[in-house]
């Protein structure tokens, strides 16, 4: 049984053989790191934990040869992952000569660009819509939550509206646009989380990618959770939010990933579930199919309810 539609299967059949995605650094920065919209961070932020390239300090076409010469054998056609911090930040001079780079080299099919909704400008936006009729583009946000007092909470520096209009402006110029979600984020009950599903099927968004809360070591959400301010969910709990969470999506919004992982040694402390990401899926998996979850199954009955 299919919960959800699945990103990964998608590309499979849109490019008619396996595509690897390699996520690589290109070294930018993030305003909220930088002092322009803050020095802290996301309060659950350490690229660290998330990116398995977030200190490569080599060029960015050095890091995709490098695992290209790997995967060679196995891998022919590869979308590249601009992941560690905000990928649209900068002067387009210096962005744009980074993107046609990566798109030079033999067996790049596509790129996927991770960024914050406040990283854009009308030129940017322009380039894009030039880029995406040459190659596979995705851009993906981060939100996390659609819920403004959250998003003031945990510091992101930005709106819910910043987010909409940004999501209107890349789509309106054909781009696909990816949403990341964290379902677990203090204070939100599961109406609230419930409510961002909802907001994600009314956007124009291609597809999304959810994650449970981490707790990362050094991070603010860390200090919370010293204080015992924050819990974090159980795998079961968990299985239950995401369950209902892909019942609100769009039954067309592709889903990406269903789980995050990390590890203690790049600074997990908790849920430790979030360790052992295969065992994790598995019972993901098993609980969807007890369930009989369907992505798109209360989002449908919504639009009958409202008319
Ligand atoms: S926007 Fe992304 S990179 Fe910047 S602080 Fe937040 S989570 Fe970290």
């Amino acid at each position: 049984v299919e919960h959800y539609r699945s990103y990964r299967k998608y590309i499979r059949e849109r490019f008619g053989r396996a595509v690897l995605t390699i996520p690589v650094n290109a070294g930018l920065s993030c305003p909220n790191r930088d002092g322009t919209k803050s020095v802290w961070g996301c309060s659950f932020c350490n690229n660290q934990s998330f990116s398995p390239v977030w200190d490569d300090k080599s060029s960015v076409i050095e890091q995709i040869e490098r695992t290209i010469s790997v995967v060679k054998k196995r891998f022919n056609a590869f979308i590249v992952y601009l992941q560690p911090f905000s990928n649209t930040y900068g002067p387009l001079s210096v962005l744009s000569p980074i993107y046609e780079a990566i798109l030079t080299i033999p067996g790049v099919v596509g790129l996927a660009i991770g960024t914050r909704p406040d990283c854009f400008s009308e030129e940017k936006y322009e380039y894009f819509q030039d880029l995406a009729q040459r190659t596979y583009l995705s851009i993906e946000i981060g939100i996390q939550s659609a819920h403004d007092e959250t998003l003031s909470l945990h510091g992101r520096g930005h709106s819910m509206e910043d987010f909409r209009q940004c999501i209107q402006s890349l789509s309106t110029r054909g781009i696909s646009t990816i949403a990341h979600v964290m379902l677990g984020l203090p204070p939100e009950t599961e109406q609230m989380m419930l409510t961002t599903a909802c907001e994600i099927a009314s956007l124009p968004l291609t597809g999304v990618k959810i994650h449970q809360l981490m707790i990362i070591r050094g991070t603010l959400m860390h200090t919370w959770y010293l204080q015992g301010k924050v819990e974090c969910l159980t795998l079961e709990r968990y299985a239950g939010l995401l369950s209902k969470f892909l019942s609100y999506l769009r039954p067309d919004q592709l889903i990406h990933r269903i789980l995050a992982d990390s590890t203690v040694e790049k600074g997990l402390v908790a849920p430790l579930w979030s360790a052992e990401k295969l065992k994790a899926l598995q019972f993901l998996n098993i609980f969807m199919d007890k369930e009989g979850t369907l992505q798109g199954s209360q989002c449908r009955k919504n639009k009958i309810k409202n008319g």
